[in-house]
């Protein structure tokens, strides 16, 4: 069977930076499930999987645009410490959630902690990165009605992802 739009695959893989660093890995951790064609995965290697079959490795260098966008310096603000919840210490590393301009959550890195405030960074952590991607299809079957109701992929036998709640009426 080839992946096409409505597929759920599941894959194994690697992403690495330009330096060759791991960023993120399926080794040694579970293997990820997606549905095909709706935006779960990035465009760049959504793409280079259409048509491809269990079994296939699929190496691919997906630039920004078909990943997690350019990086906008105009996304990285420094605020006074006041401006921030009081409830928490502000640390790098550190995710904070805001909202944007129109309302809409934000997540937000704490890049540096000074005297004059607090340096957040709205970028995703990897907006401007190519992405080495190197992955295995292990495997691809159709979705049921609700993994298509649903947006997303449910995990190998089509039940739900998240073994915390029902199955059946989860919400996302
Ligand atoms: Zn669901």
């Amino acid at each position: 069977m080839k992946i096409a739009d409505g597929s759920v695959v599941e894959l194994e893989y690697t992403l690495r930076d330009d330096d060759g660093d791991v960023l993120d890995s399926s080794e040694g951790e579970e293997t990820l499930h997606y549905l095909h064609g709706h935006g779960q995965i990035v465009p760049g290697l959504e793409k280079a999987l259409e048509g491809r079959v269990a079994g296939d490795n699929v190496v691919v260098v997906v630039p920004p645009e078909e990943g997690y966008g350019p990086r906008f310096e105009d996304r990285v603000v420094t605020v006074a410490r006041e401006r921030l919840p009081a409830d928490e210490e502000p640390e790098e590393g550190m995710v904070l959630e805001g909202n944007g301009p129109g309302g809409e959550s934000l997540l937000l890195r704490v890049v540096a902690v000074s005297a004059e405030g607090v340096t957040l960074d709205a970028n995703h952590p990897l907006a401007g990165a190519n992405l080495h991607f190197d992955v295995t299809v292990r495997a691809v079957r159709e979705a049921t009605e609700e993994e298509l109701q649903h947006g997303h992929a449910h995990g190998p036998d089509g039940h739900g992802h998240d073994h915390d709640h029902d199955d059946h009426d989860h919400e996302h």
